[in-house]
């Protein structure tokens, strides 16, 4: 079962609750944690894991052969990322705006465009202490996350019980890393922000097809409109924490709730069964 950890906004306390369900289902489950948070991965700040493989993200960018192009511009009109401009008798190739899409390669028709690999990230990962873990890294600078998701992503061992901590937001690397999962849990606070966002992640995961439940963090310290529009959407609400001191503490030393407070285990434990109701209750029907 792939359980995507999302949230509209960010420091709702998504990576929290990734790691400590991770921590929570380990002795009982094969687990892995996905963190394809991949411009802010923080997951390993609670995991500790010793990090045993590595792996370059490269994107394939163009270079034009001068002695074949015509200078005909097409491979300009056809590229979606204004990342190649054909201005007179001159190509030129912006590598930091090239998705690596490959279709100036080939649209072009006098086969002018080779490419070569442009390193934009990595992945790493590690299975020490009963988690899969792995994480990508986008290089600083750098402004396209897909591809490294994507290497992420494969990593992705179906058999276990698969946790994917998202980026927060609803744009392209939300619906990259969440594409696929089999319930998406959003994390969210009871706040007029967290509402907000909320409403645009639902959106998000309803136009995707996937299934969610919400967890609302800091629980007590703002408003009830969260729970009102759960209830409106009927959207359960399958976990809340409260604004606790020592969960904050346990936050800024990067414990998870799992270890810090073990009570929290059973919790966790209660929210996975909770989700796997849910899934096996829509492929009944589906
Ligand atoms: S499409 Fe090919 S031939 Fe035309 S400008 Fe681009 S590289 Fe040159
Ligand atoms: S590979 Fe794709 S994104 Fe890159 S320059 Fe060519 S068309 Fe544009």
């Amino acid at each position: 079962m792939i359980i995507s950890v999302a949230s509209g906004k960010g420091g709702t306390g998504k990576t929290l609750v990734a790691t400590s369900l991770a921590i929570s289902l380990k002795d009982g489950h094969k687990v892995q944690l996905l963190d394809c948070d991949v411009e802010e991965p923080n997951d390993h700040i609670f995991l500790k894991p010793v990090i045993d493989r590595s792996e370059t993200v490269s994107v394939p960018v163009p270079r034009i052969d001068e002695e074949k192009c015509t200078y005909c511009g097409i491979c300009a009109d056809i590229c979606a990322y204004n990342a190649i401009a054909v201005f007179g008798r001159n190509v030129l190739v912006f590598p930091e705006l090239c998705h690596g899409c490959g279709a100036c390669r080939y649209f072009c028709p006098e086969k002018a465009i080779v490419e070569k690999k442009r390193r934009i990230g990595i992945v790493e990962s590690s299975s020490s202490d009963g988690i899969a873990f792995v994480q990508g890294k986008l290089a600083v600078g750098e402004a396209i996350p897909i591809a490294v998701i994507r290497k992420v992503k494969e990593y992705t061992d179906s058999d276990g019980i698969v946790i994917t901590d998202v980026s927060p937001g609803t744009s392209c690397p939300v619906v990259q890393s969440i594409v696929g999962s089999d319930f998406c849990l959003l994390v969210t606070e009871p706040t007029p922000f967290g509402f907000n966002d909320l409403a645009l992640a639902v959106e998000t995961v309803r136009k995707l097809n996937i299934p969610c439940g919400v967890v609302i963090n800091r629980f007590g310290v703002g408003d009830t409109k969260v729970e009102e529009y759960c209830v409106r959407e009927n959207i359960p609400v399958l976990l809340t924490i409260p604004m606790d001191a020592g969960i904050a503490r346990l936050y800024s030393r990067g414990i998870t709730l799992a270890e810090g407070m073990p009570q929290w285990k059973e919790i966790f434990l209660e929210l996975f069964k909770k989700i796997e109701d849910l899934v096996n209750e829509r492929s009944r029907y589906s």
